[in-house]
């Protein structure tokens, strides 16, 4: 296959990620992927956080919206719902680029088989990097690191760094943080080539 990452990991990733984005219907590398449509497919109901508000303690809310709000980027309900579906809850306090990423890694969890032994909350911070203390490591790595490569696939990527394009432009263009995008050009191996064609341009 062409146009895959350079690295054996990058390529594992990229390949399932290929999957997840032929699964949105998706044709070319440089389309926009929803993965608010893909939880649908994956059998994820996505709840916004005001939905479930009413129910939760003061003392709960507190802890997730003020002092313990950097602490979780998402949530999934280990129990699924009587229609088959697993809940999904997003941080309300993070950026809705950011939640598109948390979103992503809960999808990939279920197109990759990951079990539900794994720990259901979602603790990164934007830069994707894990700040629990207690998970799977190779599991919570394979969950994000797909999810990010379906959102921003290495050939329109790498297509982009050619072209100059900033780190910001790339991420208006997928609509995803630039955190993200920085992460995927330095785990792509692309950002020699980056920063040389950005000097250029
Ligand atoms: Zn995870």
């Amino acid at each position: 296959m062409q146009n895959l990452p350079p690295t054996q990991k990058g390529r594992h990733h990229e390949i399932r990620a290929q999957g997840l984005r032929e699964f949105a219907g998706l044709t070319r590398d440089d389309q926009r992927l929803d993965p608010f449509k893909l939880a649908e497919y994956a059998g994820l109901l996505v709840v916004s956080f005001a939905e479930i508000e009413a129910l939760l303690s003061k003392e709960t809310l507190d802890e997730l919206l003020d002092g313990g709000s950097k602490n979780w980027s998402g949530g999934a309900a280990s129990k699924k719902l009587p229609n088959g579906k697993k809940l999904i809850i997003l941080n309300p306090t993070h950026a809705k680029t950011r939640h598109k990423a948390t979103l992503m890694e809960e999808i990939s969890h279920v197109f990759l088989g990951h079990k539900a032994s794994r720990l259901a909350i979602e603790n990164r911070d934007k830069h994707g990097n894990v700040i629990a203390r207690d998970y799977n490591a190779d599991i919570e790595e394979e969950a994000y690191s797909t999810g990010a490569a379906a959102l921003v696939p290495y050939a329109g990527l790498k297509s982009f760094v050619e072209q100059g394009k900033t780190t910001a432009e790339i991420a208006r263009h997928y609509n995803v943080s630039k955190a993200l995008v920085e992460y995927r050009i330095k785990i792509s191996r692309l950002w020699d080539a980056y920063k040389e064609n950005l000097f250029q341009s």
